[in-house]
């Protein structure tokens, strides 16, 4: 799923040297158009300056719950704020998806939700820093440059289905639901999609080989973890750290299990531990099969 930005959640020092050293040597590349998100509302937390990594918030009820919902670029609500945390996935047309992302999600709430956010716990101690406000509709457009009918509109919408009973467009439970105040102050809160780990990278097989783009193992070259995941699509919670077990395990074993011509290659070019200091031979080094 193509996003232009996300905001990381794990480390900020990942800058994709993985991949660049798989392709300069030929590996063939998988799963790169898939990311895991997490957080706040489906995949979003609070906006951050690029090179920062984004706050993971998991649960806020005060901020999916009540006069507030969350809009995109043509100032209409995108998903059922207040439904499930599926690992950043939405529900879309019966399956569970990456979501696609927009330039410039907003949280938006009137002045009753926010003295009940203030009332609440706040998980987060930029809270206010990110905070807009303003004291009509109008102002609130001008000042995040979302489009005031659209913006209006949606009010008017979501004012409508908790008088019906009903939110005709995600079915979001009408409890959590509660109308905007006629009269400002209006809030709005800029989000961004995270990404909490990716699963692109180099295509490993079964023996934790790094396979070349005809299939064939690159010799000597093995692959474990997040970098070229097994884990795609329907990402299952765990996969990761499991898979980090598992193939670490399986191409930890594969590379001490040195072959014939590697270790004489070494033992030809160099003494097997690098090219400079002096040391054993690799053939001389005892492994626990012999
Ligand atoms: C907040 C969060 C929660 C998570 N929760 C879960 C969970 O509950 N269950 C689960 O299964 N998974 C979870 N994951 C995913 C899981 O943690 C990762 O998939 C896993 O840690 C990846 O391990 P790795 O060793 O493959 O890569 P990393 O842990 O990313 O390690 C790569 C290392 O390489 C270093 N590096 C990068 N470039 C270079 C370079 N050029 N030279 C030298 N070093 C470099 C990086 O600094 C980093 O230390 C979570 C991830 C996050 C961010």
């Amino acid at each position: 799923m193509a996003a232009p930005k996300l905001a990381p959640l794990g480390t900020i020092y990942n800058k994709g040297d993985g991949i660049s050293m798989a392709q300069e040597v030929g590996a063939k590349m998988w799963h790169m158009y898939n990311y895991e998100s997490l957080g706040l509302l489906h995949g979003l937390s609070f906006d951050t300056p690029e090179g920062e990594r984004s706050k993971l918030v998991l649960g806020w009820p005060e901020l999916n719950h009540g006069s507030v919902f969350m809009v995109v670029d043509d100032r209409k609500r995108y998903f059922n704020e207040a439904g499930p945390n599926r690992h950043g996935h939405i529900f879309d047309h019966s399956i569970w998806r990456v979501p696609c992302s927009h330039e410039k999600p907003y949280i938006i709430f009137d002045q009753k939700q926010y003295e009940t956010i203030e009332a609440g716990q706040i998980p987060y101690d930029k809270f206010n820093e990110k905070l807009i406000k303003a004291d009509t509709l109008e102002e609130l457009a001008e000042k995040t440059g979302v489009d005031i009918n659209g913006l209006k509109e949606q009010v008017e919408m979501f004012n409508r289905f908790v008088e019906n009973g009903h939110d005709d467009q995600f079915g979001r439970d009408i409890k959590s639901m509660a109308k905007f105040a006629e009269d400002g102050p209006f809030y709005a809160i800029k989000m961004a999609y995270n990404v909490l780990n990716t699963q692109g990278g180099s295509e490993r097989n079964t023996k934790a080989e790094i396979l070349d783009v005809n299939n064939n193992p690159i010799p000597h070259l093995y692959g474990a973890g997040e970098l070229g995941g097994i884990n795609a699509n329907q990402y299952q919670g765990g996969g990761n750290l499991a898979e980090c077990l598992i193939f670490g395990k399986i191409a930890g074993e594969q590379a001490a299990n040195v072959m014939d011509e590697v270790a004489d290659e070494a033992s030809d070019k160099y003494n097997g531990i690098n090219e400079l200091a002096d040391g054993d031979k690799i053939k001389d080094v005892k492994l626990d099969k012999d």
